[in-house]
């Protein structure tokens, strides 16, 4: 498997490295032994000269407000994972989460005018430090999680120089999902691949038991008999998720599915049991882009994170952002 870090020296030997590249970071590295730990670390020099970088926040009254980027990233961190989480995790996900703030100022975002709010359902959670503080969290992860957003500096996800599309979720249950499925457009950095590792994640599996009579108003059907002869022909994604479905010779999409009987993820299988229909469900999420316990997994397999990076947005750059 190649990595970045191999692509990009590459690139430098060619000469065809993204200018702003090497003026803002400061790359070093050996030649004879290159370390994945010792490219895009900032330089104290750099560090000093760099101007802070800033991005969007829309607040809860809706008006967006310009933020220091890492001071957001920070937050996004402590809104989004765990303290106990591996540094080389927690560092893949602060990339990402600063990607997702440039990709809203580069595109306008979901909100339209370049900002992000703070509803992980949305955009990304978001918990300051004070209230990590004040709810009872310990400063040593708040000082954990400043330095993966310090250690990653400006650092973002890019594909054919924009910020990527770098959606993530909590659990895949062992493989990532296809952007295709979710949401009808093929990204070639958003593809289904093996994330495994996460059994100990809470919602690795889960069941969900329904009576026939609750199942049938969920989906909008008027069906009677034995429930086991419902369920009909059924299709997969290439992460699999469930495609599409027959119930009661009604054909579902997964998602649809997923959506209307609050499920954790579209990759489930049905079975019946006492009369009761129970959905098996294996992870967490949409399952498109960086499973967040996969990240973890691969952190205590002693991973960088531009391993870890690579691995779920294949094809991507990792580059600064220059605003
Ligand atoms: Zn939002």
């Amino acid at each position: 498997m190649e990595s970045w870090w191999r692509g990009i020296l590459d690139s430098l030997v060619m000469g065809m490295v993204i200018p702003g590249l090497m003026l803002c970071v400061g790359i070093k590295w050996n030649d004879a032994n290159p370390n994945p730990d010792m490219l895009l670390q900032p330089t104290e020099e750099t560090v000093e000269e760099a101007a802070p970088q800033t991005m969007r926040l829309l607040s809860p009254d809706g008006n967006p407000e310009e933020m220091d980027m890492e001071t957001y990233v920070t937050s996004v961190l402590l809104g989004e994972v765990p303290g106990s989480f591996e540094m080389e995790a927690l560092k893949a996900q602060a990339v990402v989460a600063r990607t997702v703030a440039c990709r809203a100022m580069s595109t306008g975002g979901k909100h339209g005018n370049g900002s992000v709010c703070t509803e992980s359902s949305c955009c990304q959670a978001f918990l300051t430090a004070e209230e990590y503080l004040r709810k009872g969290g310990a400063e040593e992860t708040v000082e954990k999680m400043t330095a993966a957003a310090r250690q990653t500096a400006g650092q973002i996800l890019t594909y054919e120089g924009l910020p990527i599309e770098a959606t993530y979720f909590s659990c895949s249950g062992g493989r990532t999902e296809d952007a295709v499925a979710v949401w009808g457009t093929d990204l070639p950095y958003l593809r289904s691949v093996e994330s495994p590792g996460e059994e100990d994640a809470a919602h690795y599996r889960d069941e969900q038991c329904f009576s026939g009579t609750v199942f049938l108003d969920k989906l909008g059907l008027q069906l009677t008999g034995d429930p086991a002869g419902w369920i009909g022909k059924t299709s997969y994604t290439a992460g699999g998720g469930v495609d599409t479905m027959q119930i009661g010779g009604v054909s579902f999409r997964g998602k649809d599915l997923r959506s209307r009987l609050g499920l954790r993820s579209t990759a489930f299988s049905i079975d019946v049991r006492n009369g009761e229909i129970v959905i098996t469900t294996r992870g967490f999420g949409h399952r498109v882009g960086m499973s967040q316990y996969g990240a973890e997994a691969m952190a205590l397999e002693g991973n960088h994170y531009q391993q870890i990076l690579e691995h779920y947005y294949s094809g991507t750059i990792l580059s600064q952002w220059e605003g």
